[in-house]
């Protein structure tokens, strides 16, 4: 299930799960830089669980999973969109030791997860500190100090793969079945604790929902792909250089010739001169932004 996320259902339970295994997204991702293992370990796990996160989105938009700290990782951002594509980085200022634990990368650091609808929506940010001892304990804290559903999740990756296990507790309206649900909230959180990293990076989505629930009842859905994609484009950063305004263009194109930009989550290069300024700013009404992303 290279590259896939897997939706399931526990029949009689308001459980919903999802599985994720990226492979070459993964490795797109981390052709762009070159991490020390310790920040590698972390930024896989969080690129699986924005790929779990963002098949709860029930609108076109993306979701943002951010940490930042104020040393030595100052930043570590993963974005996930509706339509299943990835992307992430990660900043940091200071020599990482092989051995570096979760909290030696993230001093003081907090844990920021955006939901960005793309088509006008109200924009959602939700602000935790960083606690636990792996980015799962510290997304399990988020979840439990933010009033959202009760979600938790699995995660683990190696230098080829990234891969997540994701439970929700889907609402219930009959307050009756509170119990009996959960009990098997619980129990299939206590199951679900029984899976290894290397199991989850290695077993297929049959093999590894059979060793988990084989004494439940589990409905599968249709696998989805998932890609590594940015959303920068000469569109974006065309409109960035117009929110300058054409004084500070000209002065920029005057003094070294073009606007020279470079995508720091995909390393596209983007090179605009003076022939492009002036169509740009002689176009009606031109998009603007402050971001190429
Ligand atoms: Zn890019």
């Amino acid at each position: 299930m290279s590259d896939k996320s897997q939706r399931f259902l526990i029949d009689n339970t308001h459980i919903r799960g999802e599985l994720v295994q990226l492979d070459e997204a993964w490795q797109a991702l981390q052709a762009t830089a070159t991490y020390p293992a310790p920040i590698r370990k972390v930024l896989g796990e969080a690129l699986a669980a924005i790929s779990l996160l963002a098949t709860t989105l029930k609108f076109k938009g993306s979701l943002i999973l951010q940490i930042n700290a104020s040393a030595p990782v100052h930043m570590l951002v993963v974005q996930a969109t509706s339509e299943n594509t990835v992307r992430g980085l990660a900043r940091w200022n200071a020599e990482i030791a092989d051995d570096a634990s979760y909290n030696d990368l993230f001093q003081e650091g907090r844990i920021i997860i955006t939901v960005e609808p793309s088509d006008g929506g109200e924009r959602y940010q939700s602000i935790v500190a960083l606690s636990g001892e792996s980015l799962a304990d510290s997304l399990k804290s988020y979840f439990e100090q933010s009033e959202q559903l009760q979600t938790r999740l699995w995660l683990a990756s190696n230098d080829q793969k990234a891969a997540g296990l994701l439970l929700q507790r889907l609402p219930n309206s009959d307050d009756s079945l509170v119990e009996e649900d959960n009990e098997s909230w619980n129990r299939t959180l206590a199951l679900s604790d029984t899976i290894s990293a290397e199991e989850l990076l290695t077993l297929d989505a049959e093999t590894l929902l059979h060793r988990l629930y084989h004494e439940e009842d589990v409905r599968v859905f249709a696998q989805e792909a998932v890609t590594f994609k940015c959303q920068c484009s000469q569109e974006k950063v065309e409109a960035m250089i117009h929110s300058l305004g054409i004084k500070e263009a000209r002065d920029i194109i005057e003094k070294q010739g073009s606007i020279e930009i470079d995508c720091e989550f995909c390393n596209t290069h983007y090179a605009v001169n003076h022939l492009d300024i002036e169509r740009l700013f002689n176009q009606q009404s031109a998009p603007s932004t402050n971001s190429i992303h």
